[in-house]
């Protein structure tokens, strides 16, 4: 479902933030893209998303170029994205209800849908008593929780998490991955980049490593760093 084919990305005039990656993520796999800070992760997201372009090389994404993609078509691509982020980015004068049925309003979902999924999602996450509550009313497991049901809302193809549980202490950031985990096993391809390394450690899932823009291991089932 997503193929980088010979990727390098440079910001104008700076060294690479990522140099010659090859990667191939098979629809339904779990992968976490792990890397200290500059790795190199948040420019793999940013092309994934189309908010930015390779320097060179291909990305293939449902067996299209999105290197060719034309701007129109950008939209619907993203579409097919749902992106969880560290800091939760939920509105703050929404209800948590209200967050996620926004999600389906803005791509134009019938009330109808939406009154009938909201709290089927809600359920899902295990929110189902915080329907009514604001974010500020919640821990941050429990805005978290909002953040990815409101990206799957929709039925992305592929849930992107960028460092999910970065604003977490460990027992609610293993309650996430947990969660991460289910939604995976319901069908989502899912792909988690994070520094976390006792998070990845206890998951066991595909690996692949970026340091200082190369991708420099990618392994079926590992810990953040080579087994010694
Ligand atoms: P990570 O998410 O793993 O911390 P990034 O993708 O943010 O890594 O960064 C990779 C490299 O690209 C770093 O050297 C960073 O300074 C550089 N970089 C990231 N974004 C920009 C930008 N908008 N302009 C210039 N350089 C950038
Ligand atoms: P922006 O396009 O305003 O910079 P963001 O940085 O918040 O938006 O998100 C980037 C992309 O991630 C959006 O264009 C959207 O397609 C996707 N996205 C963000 N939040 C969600 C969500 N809750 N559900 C599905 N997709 C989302």
């Amino acid at each position: 479902m997503i193929k980088f084919e010979n990727v390098s990305k440079s910001y104008k005039g700076e060294k690479f933030a990522l140099e010659d990656i090859n990667i191939d993520i098979k629809k339904g796999e779990f992968v976490f893209l792990v890397g200290s800070s500059g790795a190199g992760k948040s420019t793999f997201i940013k092309l994934l998303l189309k908010e930015e372009s390779p320097t060179t090389g291909r990305i293939i994404i449902n067996d299209i170029d999105t290197t060719e993609l034309s701007r129109r078509k950008i939209p619907k691509l993203r579409r097919s994205m749902g992106v969880v982020f560290q800091d939760f980015r939920l509105l703050p004068n929404k209800t948590v209800y209200e967050n996620i049925a926004f999600a389906m309003e803005i791509t134009g979902n019938k009330a109808k849908d939406i009154r009938r999924k909201v709290p089927t999602i809600l359920s899902m996450v295990g929110l189902s008593d915080k329907a009514k509550s604001y974010p500020s009313e919640l821990s941050g497991g429990e805005q978290q929780r909002v953040g990815i049901a409101r990206a799957i809302i929709n039925n992305p193809a592929l849930l992107i998490a960028d460092e999910p549980t970065g604003n977490l202490d460990p027992k609610n950031a293993t309650e996430i991955m947990k969660l991460l985990k289910d939604i995976n096993n319901r069908g989502t391809t899912v792909l988690v980049a994070t520094h976390a390394k006792d998070q990845v450690d206890k998951m066991m899932q595909r690996v692949i490593a970026l340091d200082h823009g190369k991708l420099v291991r990618d392994v079926e089932r590992g810990l953040y760093n080579d087994a010694k």
